[in-house]
């Protein structure tokens, strides 16, 4: 089976540090994390920016003083830029961070709900940011919060607006959009075109389980306190544990870690 991509989502758009004090929120606070986690095994960055309230930003100023600090200090984890509807309303502002040229960027492509709000992403806004990535050569990672997102997906593919092999990412659980059972990963994986590449991202208690199911399918895993601020019932994650522990059942199972120099090819970009 191919190496597992350990994707670490340390920051998200929601959680504060009243919420839990592990939450990086300043650029050093977030390089100095991402570098942790790459030590303990993941390759992939999944990243949003906090401005100086921290409030989410899409602000280029803030993802570039993370990646400046990764740079300097050393750290080749790949960097996959937020372009999610929280960070903003139009096209050009989400787009603010994909003008760094990581090498990848989120893409939902499609609309559905967020527990509080509306992850608006309409055709219009999709289709620009995918052009966006591809004349920049940045590989989109599709953020399926529905099946839909998945035929929109082969949809902008057939246009010639998505470059195959698609990358995509199953969101589940989030509390408005597709609840975090196995029939739903399930189908979300039936779903997908032959060639693809995926993992899954999922929230709740069900993470550990359904992110070993995924492993087990062949997919690649994200974690972090993006999705879950809790490492069990009662108990705070620490971004690190969290990427320690999917890296330790991959140990168990057999499988390889992937690390930044794998991505490239895993990914077939
Ligand atoms: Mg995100």
């Amino acid at each position: 089976m191919e190496k597992l991509i350990i994707t670490i989502a340390p920051t998200g758009n929601v959680p504060t540090q009243a919420m839990t004090p592990h939450v990086p929120i300043t650029p050093l606070e977030i390089a100095e994390d991402l570098i942790a986690c790459y030590e303990k095994g993941a390759a992939v960055a999944h990243i949003h920016a906090r401005d100086a309230e921290g409030a989410p930003t899409c602000e280029r100023i803030y993802f570039a003083e993370i990646l400046r600090l990764l740079d300097e200090a050393g750290c080749p984890i790949v960097t996959q830029i937020s372009t999610g509807a929280r960070g903003g309303t139009s096209g050009e502002a989400r787009a603010e961070g994909l003008e760094l040229r990581p090498l990848s960027g989120s893409l939902s492509t499609g609309s559905s709900n967020f527990p509080a709000s509306v992850n608006a992403n309409e055709p219009k806004l999709v289709e620009y940011l995918a052009k966006t990535m591809l004349e920049q050569n940045i590989k989109p990672e599709i953020e399926v919060f529905d099946a839909a997102m998945i035929h929109n997906a082969i949809r902008l593919q057939k246009e010639g607006l998505l470059k195959g092999p698609l990358l995509f990412n199953f969101v589940l659980g989030v509390k408005g959009s597709l609840p975090a059972t196995p029939k739903n990963l399930f189908f979300l994986y039936d779903s997908l075109p032959p060639d693809a590449v995926w993992s899954v991202s999922v929230i709740g208690p069900q993470h550990v389980n359904l992110s070993v199911m995924a492993m087990a399918l062949g997919g690649h895993v994200r974690v972090g306190i993006e999705d879950n601020i809790y490492y069990s019932k009662g108990v705070l994650a620490t971004n690190e544990a969290l990427v320690e522990r999917i890296a330790a059942i991959a140990n168990a199972m057999g499988r390889e870690l992937a690390g930044p120099e794998d991505v490239v090819r895993i990914w077939g970009r």
